[in-house]
């Protein structure tokens, strides 16, 4: 693209005006929730081209968001800023967006400093995961425990999974002289969850593909 004027020709999304529901808040990362404070546009000289100048309101947080856009032919594409700091509406496609969400909300309190609550939700993520992976057991430590002995679980881990499970119990079940869980642990506890997605999602799909463009 060479010209703000092509914004929304080519490549974008469907329709020829703002869909917000894919735009994540820069503060508070909510999807879609907004308002229009205000509303400009350009029109192209001689053409019946537009550029819009939008500022949407968060009705989450209610922050302002500046979005540029423009449409052509049943598209349009847009920039937004500022931009969110952490991707933390984005992950491989191919992760299950069923049991995403636990992750993310990890990562978002990872970023708010909630070391308790990222924890619980890695653990809430590891166990979705698992899941989805077909284990069975009556608890978490079963579930692991299953995976583990149907060799879906490499023996080392089966160890950290357990470890996650024992950090998340802690937070969900605190005593009363507990130490809060510390920055380090809650960063190393989601971050585990990061490879075990890697190693549950995008190794076997590397893997299929490694055959298809042998097999082709
Ligand atoms: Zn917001």
């Amino acid at each position: 693209m060479d010209s703000w004027w092509q914004l929304g020709e080519w490549s974008g999304y469907r329709g020829n005006t703002l869909s917000t529901y894919d735009i994540g808040c820069p503060f508070c990362s909510e999807k879609g929730n907004y308002e229009i404070e205000h509303h400009a546009e350009k029109k192209k000289p001689n053409g019946s081209k537009v550029l819009n100048f939008d500022t949407l309101k968060c009705g989450n947080c209610a922050s302002y968001v500046m979005v540029f856009w423009s449409a052509s032919h049943d598209l349009h594409s847009y920039r937004v800023l500022p931009r969110p700091l952490t991707k933390l509406n984005k992950y491989p496609e191919h992760w299950p967006e069923a049991n995403i969400f636990q992750l993310l909300q990890a990562k978002r309190n990872l970023k708010d400093e909630n070391w308790d609550a990222a924890v619980l939700m890695a653990r809430s993520s590891l166990q979705a995961s698992l899941r989805d992976q077909d284990a069975t057991g009556n608890n978490l430590k079963q579930e692991i425990d299953d995976l583990a002995e149907k060799g879906i679980l490499p023996n080392i881990m089966k160890d950290w999974a357990h470890t996650v499970r024992e950090l998340g119990n802690e937070s969900a079940h605190p005593q009363l002289d507990q130490e809060p869980t510390s920055a380090q642990d809650a960063k190393d506890i989601v971050g585990f969850m990061d490879y075990l997605f890697e190693y549950l999602y995008t190794l076997p799909k590397q893997i299929n593909e490694y055959r298809e463009r042998k097999d082709s």
